[in-house]
């Protein structure tokens, strides 16, 4: 009862931006046959940004893979259809499933289930009980993780600009130009999502600075020296006024 008022309370808390946000981000599956703690876990996804679908059945998501394969798995291992390491197994041995980032859900007494996990190519566990917020840090690390290894993303704007994003360059009108890792990475995002407009906190985020004192106005400076630096490059980065920035080619 309680619980259900909490989900009811977090869904109503998921505003129309929110939603817009969440159509153009990493999609997260979860299998988990709790349904309290499937749609605990998904809300706290959604809230965040991401798009996420439930599965409480290991069968239902592995018949579904062939339709749509996620960026995520949050995996369970207690499941009354199969065991969850089999199903761990099973997307490690896929060619197609394979990149998968798996973190699994883990209860106390589980704990060598846990390294048998890890040693079969999950990323990360969380152990029952966790914190929404705990686990979704773990998701956005993990994401994070993988998206960083992904050596053959490439941009390119006409002969204007040019990413690779495994190489760290950035060439304007052919010529290279050195950025601050912050620069480089706000770029990222900006290109990655071309049009999308972020907000100062969304890319405060995005970015991955610990800093606590860290303001609004960071931004902005990190945002200024990223277009000097790109010259002719750098009007494609449009401020969207009392909103955020955005890529616009
Ligand atoms: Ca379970």
């Amino acid at each position: 009862m309680v619980q259900n008022l909490l989900l009811h309370y977090l869904k109503t808390k998921i505003n129309m931006d929110e939603i817009k946000i969440i159509k153009e981000n990493n999609k997260v599956f979860i299998l988990e046959d709790e349904q309290d703690i499937a749609e605990l876990i998904s809300l706290n996804l959604q809230k965040n940004g991401f798009r996420t679908k439930e599965f409480l059945r290991a069968a239902r998501l592995l018949n579904y893979l062939t339709e749509e394969v996620p960026d995520l798995l949050i995996l369970d291992l207690m499941l009354p259809d199969m065991d969850g390491l089999e199903v761990c197994k099973f997307i490690r041995n896929n060619d197609k499933y394979s990149h998968i980032p798996i973190i699994m859900l883990t209860a106390k007494s589980e704990e060598f289930d846990k390294i048998i996990g890890l040693e079969l190519g999950a990323d990360d566990y969380v152990t029952k009980p966790f914190s929404p917020r705990e686990l979704v840090a773990r998701v956005k690390a993990v994401i994070r993780r993988d998206q960083k290894t992904d050596n053959t993303k490439k941009f390119k704007y006409e002969d204007i600009l040019e990413i690779d994003f495994g190489k760290f360059n950035v060439l304007v009108k052919g010529e290279s130009i050195n950025l601050t890792t912050t620069e480089f990475k706000i770029l990222e995002l900006l290109v990655t999502r071309k049009g999308w407009v972020f907000s100062r906190s969304k890319i405060l985020d995005a970015i991955d600075i610990n800093d606590k004192g860290i303001m609004d106005r960071t931004v902005d400076v990190h945002i200024k020296n990223l277009r000097e630096k790109l010259m002719e490059a750098g009007k494609l980065i449009k401020n969207i006024r009392g909103i955020g920035y955005k890529f616009d080619a």
